[in-house]
């Protein structure tokens, strides 16, 4: 609450001194916001990763020509460093320390089943390490773990594993990722279901590279109360619409979009065309590994390219807290 009532007053600071509501990029960070949409075994600076890995990633970070380049580099680079529990958990501390950096105080962060195998298939491990993980930063940063759920994964592991993880209580949200195709979804429909009966929030990927009749499809099919990106759905006013009222938040990653192509430029983002059709929309960084900037960062970019105003920057950081 302290924090919120200081960022209200360096906004009108600013707005009194410089006739321009604008806050600088330090304002941004010392405002409490979310992180909604994190990869956390991806979401730390590239210096941090580089730090800890020793080993670089050639000409990096860089735009990307789509996923296919991206998860080229994740085969290559990242996912071959990654090969023990004590790996995974450097990975996870990394970000969340670049999220507090950042002045994140909600970190929704994406934790993929398939890390199940690194903890020797060990699920009570898994659980203890995430809690762990959690409690550490208690008081620093209010940690929500999102069980992520990858389409391709072994269907039988996810089925074996899933319904245990969820019902631990540690997951506070259930997120499927992947090709952004219909094709299959029915398989992973038991498990939006069961976290309906478990209160978890339900959210997947979509409408990332997909168009705006996919995203009508996901909300309805998963009955999600979240997208993770959702941009496509600015393609198709009555899908705005169909969002705003059913009150679907879409937590979009400027940054992500413009480096793997699903945007031209930060310019031509539809996110300001998302917030003024009424649709709530927060900022995530997706992969700041790979994209390079912060919640903060982003925020501060839009406003300073012109996409959005002030105000709008404010709705974005506001969104963000409400759960
Ligand atoms: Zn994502």
């Amino acid at each position: 609450m302290k924090n919120e009532l200081h960022c209200a007053k360096l906004m009108r600071h600013g707005t009194e001194s410089e006739g321009l509501s604008m806050k600088d990029l330090q304002e941004y960070i010392k405002c409490p916001k979310a992180d909604t949409h994190n990869h956390l075994n991806l979401g730390m600076h590239y210096d941090s990763y580089l730090q800890w890995s020793g080993s670089p990633i050639p000409d990096f970070p860089r735009s990307m020509d789509g996923l296919d380049e991206m998860h080229e580099i994740i085969s290559k680079y990242t996912r071959p460093r990654c090969r023990t529990a004590e790996d995974v958990v450097s990975l996870v501390d990394m970000s969340i320390q670049d999220a507090i950096e950042d002045g994140v105080t909600v970190l929704e962060g994406s934790i993929d089943i398939g890390f199940v195998i690194h903890f020797k298939k060990d699920t009570e491990l898994f659980l203890k390490t995430v809690s762990g993980l959690v409690d550490k930063y208690a008081g620093k940063i209010d940690i929500r773990p999102e069980l992520g759920l990858g389409k391709t994964f072994d269907k039988d592991k996810i089925s074996r594993w899933a319904p245990e993880l969820m019902d631990s209580g540690v997951f506070k949200s259930i997120d499927l990722y992947g090709p952004e195709i219909e094709d299959g979804i029915d398989e992973f429909k038991y498990l939006f279901e069961k976290a309906e009966r478990l209160g978890l929030k339900k959210r997947a990927h979509v409408g990332e590279f997909s168009d705006a009749k996919s995203v009508r499809r996901f909300v309805e099919f998963f009955d999600l109360h979240e997208v993770q990106h959702g941009i496509g759905a600015a393609q198709d006013e009555s899908v705005l619409k169909f969002l705003a009222d059913r009150k679907v938040r879409c937590n979009v990653c400027p940054w992500s979009n413009v480096m793997l192509g699903a945007v031209t430029s930060l310019k031509e983002h539809p996110v300001k065309k998302m917030l003024d059709a009424g649709v709530s929309v927060s900022i995530g960084t997706d992969d700041l590994l790979f994209f390079g900037k912060t919640v903060s960062e982003q925020i501060y970019d839009l406003v300073r390219e012109s996409v959005i105003t002030p105000q709008d920057a404010d709705r974005l950081l506001n969104a963000g807290l409400v759960s």
